[in-house]
């Protein structure tokens, strides 16, 4: 064991003071990362901010067009929420098959978007949905936020406060998840927006990705076969013991093909 101190936050605003105070201090949501990553010595803050059950960061509601979620909603709220279903059903399914019931009861949406783990489902409807990402200092566009693998746009000291989703028209979300964990050996959420079609790929490559070339087709074709034969780079794939390059490679194929066949079934 070493020593480290343990502090409930009493708001945000303290959360951010201690981590502007204690240079190594490290925020605690669901615990779910943190606590392995503790475990293994690959982190040794000396402080944890636990800002975990804090009311301020629990909200959910939808309004003016937009879905916001507050960054210490658990998974399970975000999956059984009327309000989710209502606004963004396919984020409703997506948290709903994120990890098992134990990680969804404790993990939360902040913690998987500040976390930002290549294999992981959030990222890919924050990126195609062009979610915006709102912390105490400033509004972060999804399009800005995410930076490869486990490297976001946040600094040091920078609290993630919710998540603010333009609601669709449509979107649809379909994945090849890892038989133990869950997380995405490849996932594909497609969705209709204002601003035209969004295509997020997740788990495939070093980090979530907009891929552009399928962006491109579905804006002529939403038909079954349009993605058929779409340039898809998988030079920079993930390739390891669970899948190699090339069957991930495939794997996004099938699950846009998927997800495009679920869009065409929703509203
Ligand atoms: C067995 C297992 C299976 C899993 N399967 C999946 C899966 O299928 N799909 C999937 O997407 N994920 C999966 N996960 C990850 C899980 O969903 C959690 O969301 C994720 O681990 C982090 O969320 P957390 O709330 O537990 O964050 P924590 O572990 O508490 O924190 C993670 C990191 O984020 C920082 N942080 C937390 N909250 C904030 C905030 N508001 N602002 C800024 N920084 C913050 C922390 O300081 C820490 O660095 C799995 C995890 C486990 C253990």
């Amino acid at each position: 064991m070493y020593t480290l101190n343990y502090v409930k936050a009493k708001s945000v605003k303290q959360a951010a003071e201690l981590l502007s105070k204690h240079s190594e201090a490290k925020l605690l949501a669901g615990g779910m990362t943190l606590l392995p990553t503790l475990k293994q010595r690959l982190a040794r803050p000396t402080h944890l901010v636990d800002i975990g059950d804090l009311a301020e960061l629990q909200k959910i509601e939808a309004k003016g067009g937009k879905l916001v979620i507050g960054a210490g909603v658990k998974h399970h709220d975000v999956a059984t929420s009327a309000v989710v279903k209502k606004a963004i059903p396919a984020l409703a399914g997506l948290a709903s098959a994120i990890g098992d019931p134990q990680v969804r009861n404790r993990g939360t949406i902040g913690g998987s978007v500040a976390n930002n783990d290549p294999a992981a489902d959030y990222p890919a409807a924050v990126l195609g949905l062009g979610a915006t990402v709102v912390t105490t200092k400033r509004a972060i566009a999804a399009d800005d936020y995410f930076q490869g693998m486990f490297t976001t746009a946040l600094e040091e000291g920078e609290i993630i406060v919710r998540i603010e989703f333009p609601v669709p028209k449509r979107a649809a979300y379909s994945k090849f998840h890892h038989p133990a964990s869950g997380y995405a050996m490849a996932g594909v959420f497609i969705a209709q927006t204002a601003a035209g079609v969004r295509v997020a790929v997740t788990g495939a490559g070093p980090g979530v990705f907009r891929w552009k070339a399928a962006e491109a087709a579905l804006a002529k074709s939403s038909k079954p076969d349009a993605l058929e034969g779409v340039k898809l780079d998988s030079r920079e794939f993930n390739s390891d013991i669970h899948a190699d390059r090339e069957y991930r490679a495939n794997l996004v194929r099938v699950m846009a093909k998927r997800a495009l066949a679920k869009l065409a079934g929703k509203k």
